[in-house]
């Protein structure tokens, strides 16, 4: 099967990284803050937000996020028997820092694939990905009646508001293992 993965978030630890530098550089708790509703930005402050962004995802930063708890013991071992798509939103300039992670942590992939901030669905059927793990709810809003079975990553992002998946989302996995064993079912069902 080949099987899409998301980068950020899902593959890598963004947002542990965004809660830390937020703390590092500007002295602000973002947990707080979401757990208040509030976004970061305007806290922040736009600009400097901005840099930060920036800094993480076309700088080095990437290359140090920290891999979601076993995600690439896991990857490898799907990757031994499946085609592994990275299907990400990141922009071209973002994504040689991405492939330098995933060569870091060993991850075999057959294709990346970046949509510059646009929608994955077209880019998930083209592709032909049997599953797509994905951290966003909102990126499987358009996933009704598609031949992606869309596999939402829960509590993968900080955000100040609640993901509201839609009904033919029907997994929500807290953990890759749980990844994983979708993987086999499907698999199984062919
Ligand atoms: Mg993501």
């Amino acid at each position: 099967m080949r099987i899409g993965l998301d980068f950020d978030d899902t593959l890598a630890d963004f947002s542990e990284m965004l809660v830390r530098l937020t703390q590092e550089r500007f002295g602000i708790d973002l947990l707080e803050l979401h757990r208040q509703g509030k976004p970061g930005k305007p806290e922040v402050g736009a600009e400097r937000w901005d840099v930060m962004l920036k800094d993480m995802l076309e700088g080095d930063l990437t290359v140090d996020m920290a891999p979601k708890h076993e995600a690439v013991e896991i990857a490898q071992r799907l990757a031994a028997r499946h085609e592994l798509v990275i299907l990400t939103a990141r922009y071209e300039r973002e994504m040689p820092s991405a492939l330098r992670w995933l060569e870091r942590h060993g991850i075999p992939t057959a294709q990346v694939i970046w949509t510059d901030r646009g929608p994955k669905s077209a880019p998930a059927r083209e592709h032909g990905l049997a599953v797509l793990f994905d951290d966003t709810a909102k990126n499987f809003d358009d996933f009704v009646e598609h031949p992606t079975v869309p596999a939402l990553f829960l509590g993968a992002t900080v955000s100040p508001r609640a993901q509201e998946p839609g009904a033919h989302v029907r997994h929500h996995l807290s953990h890759w293992r749980e990844f994983e064993a979708l993987v086999e079912r499907l698999e199984a069902e062919g």
